[in-house]
């Protein structure tokens, strides 16, 4: 439930609002706005009785949140969700971020010939893994640490931020000491206590939607990282699981607008995982700007057919070299614009 003061509401009136909700056994949320404060109310199962709220001095109204969701609601909050990133960039605002590179850091020649390419083609942000959810154990599993310190190399060569995974609690510390944001897998969607770390991180957060995870328990899962006080969260589509063969997983384009509807968390796509196809990305690419998407993470590796893990569904560099002028043009239509690059970054 959310308490919105009137504009004229004293310190005193917002007091005895936060007083009263912790009487009724809740936890109190004040959020000072531009007009007015909003007191946000947590800890409830069920319906609040807002009868007694709305009864205080200065309370101009009681609204129930409908969902299992709060803090990620656009009812607790209206507007969007911008997030600031080192160097200016932003996500959730008009411009649409591209992350590009490839799945797994294989070594330094591999990601800083990808990153180059990436960056001359006009991606912003560098995405590749050192820490790798494989389904089989058997199956290489990143370079660890040697890929993080390989990560920060890319990124005073180049001054493109990183965005990188991890998978563990103990590995969120060292993750966000490289990244600028840190990914938590669609394996690891529903990890609470890895989420519960990466919520306390101090750096932005991009949270895969899991395997077979509704539009609901993404929102979920985000709110552990709301709840944990970082606001900094960015969702990705990144497919879920399908009875079709045909492609990897089934991308689900809608949940882009939903997700925006539901939410004021920025929303980002990911074609590559969410096809599994070199040949479809480009296409599905082009149409999540056109639904909305506040960002893409695409995999591009300088020579997909030697890839260490998901070569198949990774772009060649002249791919994505290709793709980047189409999607200026698709996000202008749109009255968006795909971000610039802007040299180094500290
Ligand atoms: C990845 O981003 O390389 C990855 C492992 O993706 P997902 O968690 O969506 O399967
Ligand atoms: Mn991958």
């Amino acid at each position: 439930m959310l308490v919105v003061m009137r504009h004229d509401a004293r310190p005193s009136d917002i007091r005895a609002v936060v007083e009263a909700i912790e009487h009724m056994g809740y936890q109190a949320h004040p959020m000072p706005g531009r007009q007015r404060t909003t007191v946000g109310v947590v800890g409830n199962e069920g319906r609040v009785d807002g009868s007694r709220l709305i009864a205080l001095e200065g309370v101009q109204e009681v609204i129930h949140v409908t969902h299992p969701y709060k803090r990620v609601s656009r009812e607790w909050q209206a507007e969007s969700t911008v997030i600031r990133l080192p160097g200016g960039l932003t996500i959730g605002g008009e411009d649409v971020q591209i992350m590009a590179g490839p799945c797994s850091v294989e070594g330094e020649a591999q990601l800083l010939q990808a990153a180059h390419a990436v960056k001359e083609a006009g991606a912003t942000i560098l995405r590749a893994g050192a820490f790798k959810p494989r389904s089989s154990p058997y199956s290489f599993q990143g370079l660890g640490r040697e890929g993080l310190d390989l990560l920060a190399l890319a990124r005073r060569e180049t001054g493109l931020l990183i965005v990188t995974e991890a998978v563990d609690p103990e590995g969120v510390d060292w993750v966000a000491e490289v990244a600028d944001i840190i990914q938590i897998g669609a394996r690891n969607m529903q990890n609470y206590s890895l989420l519960r770390r990466a919520g306390r991180a101090g750096k932005p957060v991009l949270l895969k939607r899991g395997i077979a995870a509704t539009i609901q328990e993404l929102l979920l899962a985000a709110e552990y990282l709301l709840a944990e006080g970082n606001p900094d969260v960015i969702l990705c589509e990144r497919g879920i699981r399908s009875y079709d063969t045909q492609t990897r997983n089934l991308f689900d384009l809608s949940a882009i607008p939903i997700v925006h509807s539901l939410s004021h968390l920025p929303v980002i796509a990911d074609p590559s995982h969410g096809t599994g196809r070199r040949d479809m990305v480009p296409s599905m690419a082009r149409a999540a700007v056109a639904a909305g998407a506040d960002g893409l993470l695409l995999e591009v590796h300088p020579n997909p057919d030697q890839a260490l893990s998901d070569g198949a569904q990774s772009l060649r560099p002249e791919q994505f070299e290709r793709l980047m002028p189409e999607l200026r043009l698709i996000a202008e239509a749109i009255g968006r614009r795909i971000a610039e690059p802007v040299g180094a970054r500290t």
